[in-house]
């Protein structure tokens, strides 16, 4: 995927639209199914669509040149790959035959659009709401989304009469074929303009900054995708508007590790506290920075895993069902010691009888008898 679309329709950057759609058609008859029979030459065909679609309106052709893909394809192409069905049977209605022309009156569904967010590792565990800023199309306010100049409306197009749909003789490889195509003036709306809104420049939508906020619920992860419903583009002659997708990046903590709803960390003990047992004070995950105290028994084993019932991340949108949270303890071997400690250890070396050096920082054997 991702080939870029000025490659595939064999322009450069700055083409005009006339440009634009002569090379379109001539990459298009050369690699359209009916005709290229190459392996891959259908996968191509439908790039090459997908590429004009985008890059025959101004609008998404501009934001192409700023997001790349992702600024035009919305959530997976959903909204965006029906339209370009439509496209496709219009463009070549009127090459080829079989495919029906198709009227373009009715409501259109706005875009979807995509963004992404990054969240810090507690705002993912518990929730919070986030403000985001992101360019949609909204529904021009100076002619409400019809296109024309406030006072004019849109007049019947004398083309097709009001039809959206001309009827055309086309040759091609196969034969003469009549057949039915979207009318080449009004695009099948059965409608144009003759005085375009100054404001949208006919269109009927216009770019707006926005911002709203967006309540991500507690128990998100790496990857989830939100929905914001309504917030992706306006959609066209009444129809509603697309979602906007938020896909969701979080941010690592510096002592927890996630790993689902369980998370982990590790608690550092001296080898005394080890030996002996002790009560020691750990961070723990809460909305707000918490700690906990943690019983480390007598004896405690290097790597020994503590586990903490009900301290992990909540399961998506539910606080009160919780992972849990395990603790690697660590033993801390002391690599500098007093003079005093030295003799008291060398000593506990003896009653053990155990082979230790004397003279060197070799003390990390001192206790394991390998
Ligand atoms: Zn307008
Ligand atoms: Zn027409």
């Amino acid at each position: 995927m991702a080939r870029d679309y000025y490659d595939l329709l064999a322009v450069n950057r700055n083409a005009s639209q006339e440009e634009i759609k002569q090379s379109y058609r001539k990459q298009a008859r050369k690699y359209h199914p009916d005709v290229n029979k190459d392996p891959g030459a259908e996968e191509l065909f439908k790039e090459i669509n997908q590429a004009y679609e985008v890059l025959s309106d101004e609008e998404k052709r501009a934001r192409y040149d700023r997001y790349g893909e992702a600024g035009v394809t919305g959530a997976g192409g959903g909204a965006a790959g029906y339209e370009t069905v439509g496209d496709i049977f219009e463009a070549f209605g009127s090459i080829f035959g079989g495919a029906q022309g198709r009227s373009n009156r009715g409501p259109v569904r706005g875009d979807d659009l995509r963004l992404d967010l990054s969240l810090s590792f507690v705002e993912s565990a518990f929730g919070c709401e986030k403000e985001v800023q992101f360019d949609h199309l909204e529904s021009c306010k100076t002619c409400k989304g019809s296109g024309a100049k406030p006072g004019s409306g849109p007049i019947t197009c004398r083309t097709c009469n009001g039809q959206g749909q001309v009827r055309q003789a086309a040759r091609t490889p196969f034969g003469v074929f009549t057949q039915v195509a979207a009318c080449p003036t009004c695009g099948g709306t059965g409608q144009t303009i003759q005085d375009p809104c100054t404001t949208c420049n006919g269109r009927g939508r216009q770019v707006v900054q926005r911002t709203t906020k967006v309540s991500i619920p507690p128990g998100v992860d790496e990857g989830n995708r939100l929905r914001v419903s309504g917030e992706g583009n306006a959609g066209l002659r009444g129809g509603p508007a697309g979602d906007l997708y938020v896909d969701l990046a979080i941010e690592e903590h510096p002592i927890f590790q996630r790993n689902g709803m369980d998370i982990s960390s590790e608690v550092s003990v001296s080898y005394l506290q080890a030996i002996f047992g002790a009560r020691v004070t750990v961070p723990i995950l809460e909305a707000t920075d918490s700690e906990q105290e943690v019983d480390i028994p007598a004896g405690t084993q290097p790597g020994t895993i503590i586990t903490l019932r009900g301290k992990g991340v909540p399961r998506l949108n539910n606080l009160a069902r919780r992972g849990d949270h395990y603790l690697t303890v660590k033993v801390a071997i002391p690599t500098k010691l007093s003079g005093e400690e030295r003799d008291l250890l060398e000593k506990l070396a003896k009653l053990r009888s155990e082979k230790v050096k004397k003279d060197g920082g070799f003390l990390s054997g001192l206790f394991s008898k390998d």
